[in-house]
């Protein structure tokens, strides 16, 4: 049996990382999962680094969004109607965490993480010779009318005591940004903190290259193999059996089927969300991550064409794919760039792990010595992947974390 000093379950965006920041303390580490480094949730998001984020994602106050998600008319929401008792206990503390002074509470807690997230990633891709990824252009959020314009006051209020910069433009100076978006919006929002990677499949997998050159060890085997011997951890891989005094989950959606067994029952759901790939027509191009922020949908170019993200559908994470959305999405879509024909022959689909305060869990397992956790990163794995690395590098290796874990506790669940 071969042994290390820590193994992390989940190669992930999230797992990835959290291993190369270990190697790069000196631990030997094994990095676990089932599947190719970075090919689940991490491979299809919309490749954004929010470093601009205020506010979570709150349930809609709306009355008249909510009908129409109900309806099943809303582009920015959909749900299969079997899963809602299910997800109903989740869903009331989702509408609990969206009260006005939650969503302040929670924005002030998470800038400090939020705030690291593109220079870390910076970090890494520069150490990892994967610099070429990185845009540091922004993002671009476009409203069709001006009615949604403001209800956006809080949020700039909030960034601009958090000393985040923005541009509120109108039509004309959006197109100044990017020229081949056609006016059919009236205002826009330019995020500057901001910045998106052009293949996040690209960056996991250059952050796993510089692991394994780094010593680091990749190895296929199933997570939920993993059990004490003594006071280890043990896990199975194709290889062989592996221990080792710590050990990290960062399973993201399949967190619970870890943990459940283990007694640490966690509130985690799935918001699934869908992409497919188009080509541009002519020469039309974005050199940034687009919102279209009425029907939730972003256009972010990717090396595989410009890549369309759906909002959120509540349904059980193995469902079978329903991309409904996509129906009520693409006349908007057209309307705004002018797209060509499709660059894929599948829609994807993954499902973001959320807790009901956004707030991923990053730290120590109650009752559970030596494991450790990292997951429910929602909306937002891609952004905090780099950041979680090291915040937990640092705890597991007794350093002072570079920012406070301690809105990051499981227990606030317990
Ligand atoms: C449509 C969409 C758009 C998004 N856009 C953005 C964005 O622009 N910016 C952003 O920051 N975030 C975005 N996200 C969210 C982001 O993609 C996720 O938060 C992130 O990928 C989660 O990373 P993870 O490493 O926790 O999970 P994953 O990438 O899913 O990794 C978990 C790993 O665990 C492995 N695993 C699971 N079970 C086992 C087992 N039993 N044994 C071994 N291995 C196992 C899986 O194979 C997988 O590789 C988006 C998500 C979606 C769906």
């Amino acid at each position: 049996m071969a042994r290390t000093d820590a193994i992390v379950l989940g190669a992930g965006i999230v797992g990835t990382s959290i291993a190369l920041h270990l190697a790069k303390r000196g631990l030997s580490v094994a990095l676990i999962d089932r599947a190719g480094v970075g090919e689940q949730t991490s491979y299809g998001n919309a490749g954004i680094i929010e470093g601009n984020t205020v506010f979570p994602p709150a349930f809609p106050s709306d009355l008249g969004v909510l009908a129409r998600i109900a309806l099943k008319r809303a582009s920015e929401a959909n749900y299969h109607l079997s899963f809602l008792p299910q997800i109903a206990p989740w869903l009331m503390a989702f509408r609990a965490a969206s009260r006005p002074e939650r969503l302040i509470e929670t924005a002030r807690l998470i800038r400090p993480l939020f705030s690291r997230a593109v220079a870390e990633h910076e970090a890494l891709l520069a150490e990892a010779g994967a610099s070429h990824y990185l845009r540091k252009t922004g993002w671009l959020k476009v409203y069709r009318n001006e009615r949604g314009f403001p209800v956006l006051k809080p949020e700039f209020d909030l960034a601009t005591q958090f000393g985040l910069p923005l541009q509120a433009l109108d039509t004309a100076g959006a197109l100044a940004l990017e020229p081949s978006l056609n006016p059919v919006f009236a205002r826009a929002v330019f995020w500057p903190q901001a910045a998106s990677v052009s293949n996040p499949l690209g960056v996991t997998r250059a952050y796993a290259a510089r692991f394994s050159a780094l010593g680091g060890v990749t190895m296929s085997g199933d997570a939920r193999s993993l059990h004490r011997t003594g006071n280890r951890w043990r896990v199975e891989t194709n290889e062989g059996g592996i221990d080792a005094s710590e050990a990290v989950v960062a399973l993201g959606p399949w967190a619970a089927e870890l943990l459940s067994p283990l007694g640490l029952k966690l509130p985690l759901m799935v918001k699934r969300g869908y992409h497919r790939h188009f080509r541009a027509q002519g020469n039309a191009t974005l050199a940034r991550p687009v919102l279209d922020a009425g029907p939730r949908y972003v256009l972010t170019p990717m090396e595989q064409g410009v890549r369309i993200t759906t909002g959120v559908e509540f349904a059980p994470r193995d469902a079978a794919p329903t991309p409904a959305q996509f129906e009520r999405i693409m006349p908007r879509a057209r309307e705004l760039f002018p797209l060509g024909e499709r660059a894929d022959d599948k829609t994807w689909l993954g499902a973001r792990p959320c807790f009901p305060d956004s707030r991923p869990v990053i730290g120590r397992a109650p009752g559970l010595g030596g494991l450790w956790l990292a997951l429910g990163h929602a909306h937002w794995g891609l952004t905090l992947g780099p950041a979680t690395g090291r915040m937990l590098a640092e705890m597991m290796t007794d350093a002072t974390p570079f920012c406070d874990p301690a809105p990051y506790r499981a227990e606030r669940f317990l």
